[in-house]
């Protein structure tokens, strides 16, 4: 064997995997098809492209590109950090590199309320524990903390005060957690370092989430990414061998049992430069909702991995994910500035289903909205409506039969808004989505702890294993709880037991 463990992917579920095997000695290899991001100069755009020069280094593989809003410009075909996928009518984005989504996220980590979280989950995963140990557990690697008062009252978050004064206004009571019942306003921890943010107010910083970057990587490093916590403490145990610019192409049973991956060495530019066959004992799938998913069902219609269970592409969902701007709000607005997330309304009595909006400037609402009277918003919404991820073997694609079914509750929490602070509805579209998840959802495909039904050693650890809603909040701090809830039982019971089999 190559290794013991495989983890293929190194977002929220697989830098929870490679640390919690690397602690427990078992020889790992994480492989990952994007590069490694080290921000060298803190004080320059150097490591990342922002949205105002987009290049090469902002997308996947793409020529040129397709990151909504910047459609066309010509960007060169490179190993960049945000994957965007059209696929059907959506427009999928996910993260590509050493951290996976954390490279691109918004730094935005909440923790869902227990009776929404109960609606979603099998009864097997006990809000209780979540809430008591793995919630903690992965705030204990991945720093976070509020939005502090001098940073809230710079100039980049005039937006954030007029959301937060509007909801206010609108009868929405500031409380301490997100995780409570009725409807309310919350400052909520982020994994976002604000003493890096202050230097970037104070110029010793390069401004990048003032100057609302994120989607491209932040260049002053005070986003938290996974590369930097989990994938650092992992390496440091040892045992944990991180592989970039490595492409799973495809996974099948192993000669002498175990598991087989087959893995192209690709150069910056996406060229081959090798293929190798790597075997294991445990494989932790962890590509993402897609990636995982599309190696799956790969392995099905090839027949690679016998055995695989029903219901493979079932459970798929966004979220609840919507994008809505409101314009016409009185006072300045400054859309174009500041960091997403920080303050999170929570609509959970909101008449249609319950929903959490928070503000998400872009750059380029500078043009858009020259007035700077425009709030943009991110709103998640509880929802049990699922589609499902079908896989084309000729394309080795999978497509996507879902249909969002979110604005509603959305436009409601806007028009509330409106009414108590002012302000006008321009747009709620839900077509582009970073927040897809299932696939190979537990109680389907995976039991809860990410077992693949019928086929011992075989693990899902990220969204794919996420019954297609993180209730209405934003996924990566559930998935990679799940996740280290995931690696407890599995270390305990499948590989600590490992010598008595052999
Ligand atoms: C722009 C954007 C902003 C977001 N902001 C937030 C936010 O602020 N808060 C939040 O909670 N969520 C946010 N999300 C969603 C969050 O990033 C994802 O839910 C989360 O990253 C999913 O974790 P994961 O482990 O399932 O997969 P990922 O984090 O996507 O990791 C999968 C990894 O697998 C790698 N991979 C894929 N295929 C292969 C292959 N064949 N071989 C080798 N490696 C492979 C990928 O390169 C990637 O590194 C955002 C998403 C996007 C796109």
């Amino acid at each position: 064997m190559d290794a013991e463990a495989i983890v293929i992917g190194s977002g929220f579920g697989g830098a929870v995997a490679a640390l919690r095997l690397g602690e427990a000695g078992v020889r790992t290899l994480l492989l990952e098809r994007g590069r490694r991001w080290e921000i060298k100069d803190p004080t320059a755009n150097d490591t990342f492209a922002t949205f105002r020069r987009p290049d090469r280094r902002a997308e996947w593989m793409n020529e040129v590109s397709k990151t909504p809003g910047y459609e066309g410009i010509p960007i060169g075909k490179y190993a960049g950090v945000l994957e965007v996928l059209p696929a059907d009518d959506l427009t999928l984005l996910a993260g590509a590199g050493v951290g996976g989504g954390s490279l691109v996220y918004g730094g935005i980590l909440i923790q869902p309320p227990g009776d929404q979280f109960r609606r979603v989950f099998p009864p097997e995963v006990d809000y209780d524990e979540m809430d008591r140990v793995y919630y903690p557990r992965v705030r204990s690697v991945v720093h976070t903390v509020p939005i502090p008062d001098d940073v809230l009252n710079s100039r980049y978050y005039a937006g954030l005060r007029v959301l937060l004064d509007q909801a206010l206004a609108a009868g929405f009571k500031e409380v301490p957690t997100t995780t409570g019942t009725g409807d309310g306003v919350c400052r909520f921890p982020m994994a976002v370092d604000w003493d890096i943010v202050r230097g970037e107010i104070a110029g010793t910083k390069v401004p990048s989430v003032i100057a609302a970057e994120f989607w491209f990587g932040n260049n002053s490093g005070a986003k938290q990414t996974l590369d930097r916590d989990y994938i650092r403490r992992a390496e440091e145990t040892g045992a944990v061998e991180v592989r970039p610019l490595h492409l799973v192409r495809e996974v099948a049973d192993g000669p002498a049992g175990g598991y087989r991956v087959t893995v192209d060495r690709i150069d910056e530019t996406g060229d081959r430069l090798g293929t190798e066959e790597l075997t294991c004992r445990y494989l932790f799938l962890a590509a993402g909702t897609l990636g995982t998913t599309r190696l799956l069902m790969k392995a099905r219609a090839a027949g690679t991995v016998r055995g695989l269970p029903d219901g493979l592409g079932e459970g798929f969902g966004n979220d609840g994910d919507v994008f809505l701007i409101r314009t016409t709000i009185p006072g300045l607005t400054n859309p174009h500035l500041g960091g997403p997330g920080a303050v999170a309304v929570m609509n959970y009595d909101n008449p249609v289903r319950p929903c959490v909006m928070m503000r998400a400037p872009f750059p380029r609402f500078a043009q858009d909205y020259p007035k700077l009277d425009a709030i943009g918003t991110f709103v998640f919404t509880l929802t049990a409506h699922r589609g499902r991820l079908v896989y084309d073997p000729a394309a080795d694609t999978v497509r996507v039969e879902y249909r969002p079914d979110s604005d509603e509750p959305a436009r409601r929490l806007a028009e509330r808004l409106n009414g108590a602070g002012g302000g006008t509805l321009s747009s709620v579209a839900s077509r582009t989505t970073g927040h897809q998840l299932g696939g190979a959802c537990m109680g389907v495909v995976c039991d809860d702890r990410g077992r693949v039904r019928g086929r011992p050693g075989l693990y899902v650890v990220d969204g794919a294993l996420i019954p297609g809603s993180t209730t209405c909040v934003n996924p990566a701090l559930t998935i990679a709880a799940i996740a280290e809830r995931c690696l407890d039982d599995i270390l305990a019971r499948d590989i600590s037991r490992r010598p008595e089999a052999v």
